[in-house]
C-alpha cells in the first residue's frame, strides 16, 4: 500500500466523482472552470461571468487572495473579492471556485466557496491541508512549482485524512530549465495520476504556459490525453489586467476554444 492510501487508486478502483451543486467532475465527466486571475471590480466579474457561462463554463474563478512574488504586487481585494464573486456567482448561477491563502479565512470560505483552490505556492502547507480537510467542501489541490507526482499525492493525503472526499488535483505546470514558457506543462501527469488514483485530475494550462496563444492547444491536449476538466484564464481585457494578463484569454477565444474541446473530447470518446 502506498503512502497516500486514502487517495491511492487500489483503495478505490473505481474513478472518484465530485459533485457540486450539479456539476460533475471525474468519471467520464468533464467541467471547466473558467475566469479572471484575481477579482477586479464588478462589472468584470459580472461581464466574465455571463460571458464564460454562455461558452458553456461549468465553474467561476478568480483569486480574492493572491499569492504574489513580490510584495508590492497587486494581492487581491480579499474579503471584498469574495463579496465580489458572490455578486458575479448568484446573477450567473455558476459555482465559485477561489484560492485560500490562509487558515485566518477558513470560516469565510466555508460559507461562501463552492470549492476551494490551495494553490502552487501552498501544495506543502501541510497545517492548511488538514484544516481545509476538516471542512469537509470540494477543494481544488494544484501542483507545487517543484513537485513530484508523489509529492503532489501525499499532499492530497493530508485533505482526505482530515475528512474531505471531494478533492481535484490540478496540473498547472512545473519548473525547469525552459524559459520559452513560464512553466512546463507536464501533460504526461494525467496518464500517471489517473493510474495511482481515482481522484479528478484537471488541467491549467494558463499557467502552465504563460502565454494565452499557448492556451488553447494546451487545453486540447489536455482533453486528448484524459483530464476530467480544464482551469482557465478569462478577462474582458487582457492587456489590462491586474495580474497574469499575458497569459489570459479573451471571452471571445474561450468560446472559440470550448467548441474545439468538445470536439476533441468526442473524437476520444
Ligand atoms: C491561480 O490559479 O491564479 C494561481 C495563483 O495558480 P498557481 O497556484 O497554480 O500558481
Ligand atoms: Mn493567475
Amino acid at each position: 500500500m502506498a503512502d497516500y492510501k486514502l487517495a491511492a487508486r487500489a483503495s478505490h478502483p473505481t474513478d472518484s466523482v465530485v459533485e457540486v451543486k450539479g456539476r460533475k467532475i471525474g468519471g467520464g465527466n468533464f467541467a471547466v472552470i473558467a475566469g479572471p486571475c484575481s477579482v477586479e471590480t464588478e462589472e468584470q466579474m459580472l461581464s466574465v461571468a455571463r460571458d464564460v457561462k454562455a461558452a458553456g463554463a461549468d465553474f467561476l474563478r478568480g483569486g480574492a487572495f493572491k499569492p504574489r512574488t513580490s510584495p508590492y504586487a497587486f494581492s487581491g481585494l480579499g474579503l471584498d473579492g469574495l463579496e465580489l464573486l458572490k455578486i458575479a456567482s448568484a446573477k450567473s448561477g455558476l459555482p465559485i471556485v477561489t484560492e485560500i491563502m490562509s487558515e485566518e479565512y477558513l470560516d469565510d470560505f466555508a460559507r461562501d466557496v463552492d470549492v476551494i483552490q490551495i494553490g502552487a505556492r501552498n501544495m506543502q502547507n501541510f497545517t492548511l491541508l488538514r484544516m481545509v480537510g476538516a471542512l469537509k467542501k470540494p477543494v481544488l489541490l494544484k501542483r507545487g512549482l517543484s513537485s513530484t507526482i508523489e509529492e503532489l499525492l501525499n499532499a492530497v493525503e493530508y485533505i482526505l485524512a482530515g475528512g474531505s472526499g471531494d478533492v481535484i488535483l490540478c496540473e498547472r505546470g512545473i519548473r525547469t530549465y525552459e524559459t520559452a514558457t513560464r512553466n512546463t506543462l507536464d501533460l504526461s501527469a494525467v496518464p500517471v495520476l489517473k493510474e495511482r488514483t481515482h481522484l479528478p485530475i484537471i488541467v491549467d494550462p494558463s499557467h502552465g504556459t504563460g502565454y494565452w496563444e499557448l492556451v488553447e492547444p494546451m487545453a486540447l491536449a489536455a482533453a486528448a490525453a484524459g483530464a476530467d476538466g480544464l482551469i482557465i484564464e478569462v478577462h474582458g481585457h487582457p492587456e489590462a489586467a491586474l495580474c497574469d494578463g499575458r497569459q489570459s484569454v479573451t471571452p471571445q477565444i474561450f468560446a472559440r476554444l470550448m467548441k474545439k474541446i468538445h470536439r476533441v473530447r468526442e473524437a476520444i470518446a
